[in-house]
């Protein structure tokens, strides 16, 4: 039945749909994952919010139809082929965003900070490097990995 109104020309521009629905097999392509309708269906959440980490919840609530087991599996693949990066809030709930073009199964650099506010829970991805960060760490110490989330008010709730 929802197919039906989804594919009614006054709902939906069928060419845009063709070139949405393209993009996101071709991505699921390029990260050797074989798509399917749920696959893409959570990739263009995604992809609907790019630069902002979404959590298991705000990812339900997107969807038609899923089961806790299948998202959390669809999840995981995407994040181990490089898709998408995880990084958790203020209160250590893991949140999901989509990687940049550069990320891959084998090169998944996702070393940037995260802006999380802590007034509507929102968390976006910042640009920065971590490494533009600064710390004088004792000699022969290595950082391998940092999570770096500035917390505070975003500007819709300023
Ligand atoms: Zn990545
Ligand atoms: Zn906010
Ligand atoms: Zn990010």
């Amino acid at each position: 039945m929802k197919a039906d109104i989804d594919n009614l020309p006054y709902f939906c521009d069928m060419s845009k749909h063709q070139e949405h629905d393209d993009i996101l097999v071709q991505l699921l392509k390029h990260h050797g994952l074989r798509n399917t309708t749920f696959r893409k269906e959570v990739l263009g959440i995604f992809r609907a919010h790019e630069g902002r980490a979404l959590s298991h919840n705000e990812i339900e609530r997107e969807l038609d139809d899923w089961d806790r087991i299948t998202l959390y599996r669809t999840l995981k693949s995407f994040e181990v082929k490089g898709l998408i990066h995880q990084t958790p809030d203020i209160n250590g709930i893991a949140k999901y965003a989509i990687c940049g073009h550069s990320c891959n199964q084998v090169q998944h650099d996702d070393r940037h900070a995260h802006f999380h506010c802590t007034s509507c829970n929102t968390t976006l991805c910042l640009h920065d490097s971590i490494e533009s960060l600064h710390y004088s760490l004792p000699q022969e110490f290595v950082v391998l990995e940092a999570k770096v989330i500035l917390n505070g008010i975003c500007a819709s709730c300023n």
